[in-house]
């Protein structure tokens, strides 16, 4: 594939440079009475083309080396000033046709399997009975027998299981060789995967290796009714929208998903699965890598995504020692103190309690937003939680569309008094 701007027909108009989103456009001056292509300004990857011109003129000059040969600036471009060619393989769309089933990777931490596994399969299950497919869980690691039956009882059809000693911990490269291989052999039309450190390390490798889409950080997915392809929900620019991501030509459809974005199905212990057991050569396990030791983080604060209740407060607090009142309310209530964005940057909090779209993805049993006036990206880390009860005293604010219960008031007066209400309650 090959980019170049015809230097003939670029007027400087500037559509491209605007256009293009990896800054890989710049103008430059085009000196006048110089006619051949050789006097184009010279530099290691800069693309442009042409014979003659007659006006000193600044034109577009292509940066090879940021450009991604996306073709956002020829879409763009009124004067059909930039050439951009494939060779006819990479014209060709794969033939998709004979990909299918759901996918889910099956994270596992020390031999454990990890809850947001769970999640996802409850999720592709849903997914699947719009696609009349089966769910297959991928599983890789070591000695890990003990957990197949439960993921089957909690919605996968299949488990492609992959053991080998060396393959006990998690390791860029064998991780990324094997699922590779298991897509080119098996062809699923969808795969999904926890936005954890190792999901979010494993599949963009998996993504570049067999040419898909990946889309990152789902808040929700779906299956378009009438193409019966993934409808992939993030938020984007800034969490100003959410934007809708299909991947229509290439296959697997790969997404990645937060912890407590969806909800594990119930174990049904009648549910019935297939094990598929597949070993590769042993050079396909090898990892430039060497894994050293695991030194398991230790938390310092109250663990805000595996809480059942969190009590969690905004701006509307006021001031740092305010939160005080929060901690009072959660300390009867067993619950964890969260907040948004704006109270950490505030420096009422640290960042660690932040829930939201940069902070942490939450699906508490109860919710509880004091002085949040609920933003999009706000709402991208908690709207799974089970009840949300919002504390606002402006009855406007968005906060009350998400919430289960809405009570309009002051913060300072209904806090203490649902503390002291909750505290009389729970001593009976
Ligand atoms: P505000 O929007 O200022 O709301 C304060 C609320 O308190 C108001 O509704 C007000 O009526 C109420 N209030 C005031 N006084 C009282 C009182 N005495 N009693 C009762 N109610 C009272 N935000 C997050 O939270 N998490 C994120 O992860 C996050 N990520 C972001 C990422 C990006 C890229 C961007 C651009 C923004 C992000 N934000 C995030 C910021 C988000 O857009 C909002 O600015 C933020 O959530 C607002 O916080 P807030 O609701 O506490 O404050």
């Amino acid at each position: 594939m090959s980019i170049q701007v015809i230097i003939e027909k670029c007027t400087g108009c500037t559509l491209c440079v605007k256009a293009c989103p990896f800054d890989a456009i710049r103008m430059t001056d085009w000196p006048e009475g110089r006619g051949s292509a050789s006097d184009r300004p010279q530099g290691h990857g800069l693309a442009s083309c042409g014979q003659s011109h007659s006006r000193s003129h600044k034109k577009a000059f292509i940066d090879l080396n940021k450009c991604t040969l996306c073709g956002a600036c020829k879409d763009v471009c009124k004067f059909k000033a930039i050439l951009l060619e494939k060779t006819p393989a990479e014209c060709a769309l794969p033939d998709i046709k004979d990909y299918k089933g759901i996918w889910v990777f099956i994270e596992q931490k020390n031999g454990r399997v990890q809850s947001v596994s769970y999640e996802l399969l409850g999720k592709a299950h849903e997914l699947a009975k719009k696609l009349n497919c089966q769910v297959s869980g991928v599983l890789i690691g070591d000695k890990l027998e003990d957990q197949l039956d439960e993921l089957i009882f909690c919605g996968a059809d299949n488990i492609y299981l992959v053991q080998a000693p060396e393959l006990a911990n998690f390791q860029d490269e064998p991780y990324t060789n094997i699922l590779v291989q298991l897509v080119k052999k098996y062809k699923p039309e969808i795969l999904l995967c926890g936005a954890t450190n190792i999901g979010r390390s494993l599949i963009s490798r998996v993504a570049i290796n067999i040419k898909a889409g990946l889309t990152a950080d789902c808040t929700g997915l779906d299956i378009d009714p009438d193409k019966k392809i993934l409808l992939q929900t993030r938020p984007a620019f800034g969490g100003n929208i959410m934007a809708t991501i299909i991947s229509p030509n290439y296959r697997p459809q790969m997404a990645t998903v937060r912890h407590k974005v969806f909800t594990p199905l119930p174990a049904d212990k009648k549910r019935k699965g297939k094990i598929i057991r597949e070993s590769f050569d042993s050079s396909l396990y090898v990892s430039r890598t060497k894994l050293l030791d695991i030194i398991e983080e230790i938390e310092s604060t109250v663990n805000l995504s595996e809480a059942d209740i969190i009590v969690s407060g905004g701006r509307g607090m006021a001031g740092q020692e305010n939160f005080k009142l929060l901690e009072d309310l959660a300390h009867v209530l067993g619950a964890a103190v969260g907040s948004s964005r704006a109270a950490v940057d505030s420096g009422w909090m640290p960042y660690s309690h932040q829930v939201g779209q940069t902070g942490r993805t939450v699906a508490p049993k109860i919710y509880i937003a004091c002085g949040i006036s609920g933003q999009i990206q706000h709402l991208v880390g908690m709207q799974s939680s089970k009840i949300i009860i919002a504390i606002n005293k402006d009855p406007e604010a968005p906060i009350f569309k998400v919430s289960t219960y809405g009570i309009v008031g002051d913060l300072f007066q209904v806090v203490p008094a649902l503390a002291q209400a909750f505290k009389t309650a729970l001593r009976k």
